[in-house]
């Protein structure tokens, strides 16, 4: 039976406002529909967004009876994950705009995952992001698509982010959440780490936003191939991690995989951490999962 808006008016969070909507379409073909899920939950219409500085926006009544997303032109992928975005926003009855009736939002804004405790906005904006994400790529689907794939590998995002026409950062993000072995997917530009995406047991990581890349690690032994994941090296903990005296470092696998203009991701993969071991991204990290349990990680 489709979703319907009526089931959904209770739901509170991105993950059970997913779950729901997943739930009522166990079919949803893989690339999920979006724009054709957005009709059946009462978006009027997807038009192009042509204000400077934005991604999309969202136009609404104050009773959420109906909307109409807007969207910039561009890639296919950007695209539909704007479109989940925003559908986010207009199925979220806490999701009040700055302006009444209008959401608009930045690129910055599709980026977010974490808010400053009490920012409103910022959190209404990492939400919409962690619905998208989910309606996208349900991770039980996801699940199933890794689980042929087994051992972590750069070059499975590529593949993985064309069967669900989304970005390849989308995906790396969503596939080191669903992962069960300790990996971090970085994005790297220039030799600069601009974001960053770990898992919930991945140890701290030296190195910030904005931050070169530490010389000894793999990206910088090219040349690496454009389009092609590297072989793993293993690299020295301290590296990438804050190994304290005393404590037995992680075995970390580095992988690079290079793309056009100076970017680059590099996979991180951990043998061997600290089971206490957790940071203070876990609550948020599990938020992802509520309704989504995990197999157990194999130990
Ligand atoms: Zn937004």
């Amino acid at each position: 039976m489709p979703a319907s808006r009526m089931d959904l008016a209770d739901a509170g969070s991105p993950e059970l406002l997913a779950k729901l909507i997943l739930e009522a379409e166990p079919d949803l073909p893989i690339p999920v529909p979006i724009e054709e899920l957005c009709q059946r939950l009462d978006i009027m219409a997807i038009q192009d967004l042509d204000t400077d500085g934005f991604e999309g926006g969202l136009i609404t009544d104050t009773d959420r009876s109906e909307g109409i997303i807007l969207v910039k032109k561009g890639r296919e992928e950007r695209r539909r994950f704007t479109i989940g975005h925003e559908l986010g926003h207009f199925l979220m009855p806490l999701h009040v705009p700055d302006q009444t009736g209008r959401f608009l939002c930045s690129r910055a804004d599709m980026l977010r995952l974490k808010s400053k405790e009490g920012d409103r906005r910022q959190r209404m904006e990492a939400e919409a992001n962690r619905f998208s994400s989910l309606i996208l790529m349900p991770p039980t689907r996801l699940r199933q698509s890794m689980r042929s794939l087994r051992e972590p590998n750069l070059q499975h995002i590529p593949a993985l982010a064309r069967d669900y026409r989304v970005s390849k950062e989308a995906m790396a993000r969503a596939y080191v959440q669903q992962h069960e072995e300790i990996i971090a997917i970085l994005v790297t530009k220039g030799g600069r780490l601009l974001r960053s995406y770990k898992s919930i047991k991945f140890p701290y990581l030296v190195c910030s936003p904005g931050q070169a890349v530490p010389a000894r690690s793999l990206l910088h032994r090219g040349p690496h191939n454009l389009g092609i994941a590297s072989c793993f090296a293993e690299c020295v903990a301290d590296v990438w991690t804050d190994v304290k005296w005393g404590e037995r470092a992680p075995t970390i696998h580095e992988q690079v995989y290079a793309q056009r203009d100076g970017f680059a991701l590099v996979l991180l993969h951990v043998d061997g951490v600290d089971e206490e071991e957790e940071d203070e991204d876990r609550q948020i990290e599990e938020s992802w999962r509520v309704g989504f349990p995990m197999r157990s990680r194999r130990r």
